[in-house]
């Protein structure tokens, strides 16, 4: 009996990939182990995120890094980091953000409800450019020079959400905030793999940028990355880190947090409800080195061969199947099925009443398709689904 069927949950299998709603990445081996080790322990935090910030540094290319609770509390750390930087007293008002500058720039249309996350800074946030293209009454969408457009006394920076997609260009809108001396943080939650997309900050010059933990890295579900520009990045961390000290005793590495340049110990900050626990610090840097240094051939291969069992169970007269590779770019192979003759979301329901509970991807719905992502499936799991689906069709 599992822990969940001692807790009365019945455990699910999960066709939908590391979704949050369903508990996120299978973690490797390497790392249940390490989060055992790391319990048995104990470390001052602020060490420990020095660690992690030289690996993070290593693998990103950026000064420096975090290990946050999740790509949200990347974006409200990133966004407090901005407003306040190394100054106590905007530190303790947050999120009242009168005092300071607090507008954000984002385009229009990459607005969603993660920039929930921001605006819990205190942040504002002021939209520019349209999306023309998806109206249906033009070609264009956001353009740069709309941002620069939108700043004035009152900008902290650039709000940015990354996709391979995303327009204008990140290069261009980084090029745009810093004639302004303005910084740019930047949502990139899932946008691992490409493992090349790891040196955003590097390759972009972007000031901050967020990954998720949970998600392809494969760390705890509970954690995420916010990497980039040294001081911001101190910043971020003083506002997140327990400061319960006696500042003549507190000494936070160096090259981490340089308290020369404080003018006292902060106080609990905004991100204290958002703090990080020793097991998941190391759980997430152990992700991380995995996921930087393994090639995802072989996982993708062994992926296909679970979807292609799947197609041969269900294809037919009235169910084309399509495996999704975007070719060279690393991404997990998707299996797009769509139903000729069944509601898609009359099978997708049902699936999830099935037993044991089946929940695919359901991002395709209206276009009358099911999406099974392989991630989180093993053999047996993609067997099961194979039988289960061939039943409601
Ligand atoms: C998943 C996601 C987030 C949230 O990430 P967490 O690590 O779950 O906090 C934010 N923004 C985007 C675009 C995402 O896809």
């Amino acid at each position: 009996m599992s822990v969940y069927d001692s807790l009365g949950v019945r455990p699910i299998i999960n066709a939908s990939g590391p979704v949050t709603r369903l508990g996120g990445a299978a973690m490797p081996q390497t790392v249940l182990e390490a989060i055992q080790d790391a319990a048995r322990e104990w470390v001052p935090i602020e060490q420990l995120q020095a660690a992690a910030s030289k690996m993070i540094s290593q693998v990103t290319g950026a000064e420096a890094g975090l290990v946050t609770s999740g790509a949200a509390a990347s974006l409200t750390l990133g966004a407090a980091a901005i407003m306040a930087g190394y100054d106590l007293g905007r530190m303790g008002r947050l999120p009242n953000t009168e005092s300071m500058p607090n507008e954000f720039v984002v385009a229009r249309d990459q607005r969603s409800g993660y920039d929930h996350a921001v605006r819990a800074a205190g942040a504002k946030l002021v939209e520019v450019g349209f999306n023309e293209v998806v109206a249906g009454a033009g070609v264009r969408r956001a353009e740069a020079w709309e941002y620069e457009a939108a700043f004035n006394e009152r900008t902290a920076g650039v709000l940015y959400v990354y996709t391979s997609t995303s327009q204008p260009a990140l290069e261009s809108v980084v090029e745009a905030a810093h004639r302004h001396d303005l910084p740019v943080l930047v949502d990139a939650a899932g946008e691992l793999p490409p493992r090349a997309n790891l040196m955003l900050p590097a390759m972009t010059k972007a000031d901050l940028v967020a990954f998720s933990g949970g998600k392809a890295i494969r760390g705890p579900q509970s954690t995420g990355l916010l990497c980039g520009e040294k001081e911001l990045i101190a910043s971020a961390a003083l506002q997140m880190l327990d400061m319960d000290d006696h500042w003549e005793l507190w000494e936070p590495p160096v090259e981490f947090i340089d308290r020369r340049k404080l003018k006292g110990m902060p106080r609990h900050g905004i991100g204290r409800s958002m703090k990080v626990a020793k097991e998941e610090i190391v759980a997430l840097v152990t992700a991380l080195a995995i996921f930087a240094s393994e090639d995802p051939t072989d996982q993708n291969e062994m992926h296909r061969e679970h979807l292609q069992l799947i197609v041969e169970a269900v294809e037919g007269p009235t169910v084309r199947c399509d495996i999704v590779e975007s070719l060279g770019d690393e991404r997990v192979p998707l299996l797009e099925i769509t139903l000729i003759a069944t509601d898609a979301l009359e099978v997708c329901r049902g699936l999830r009443k099935a037993t044991p509970p089946i929940y695919v991807g359901h991002g395709k719905l209206s276009e009358g398709k099911l999406v099974i992502n392989p991630m989180c499936l093993d053999r047996d799991a993609a067997e099961t689904l194979a039988r289960q689906l061939r039943k409601e069709l």
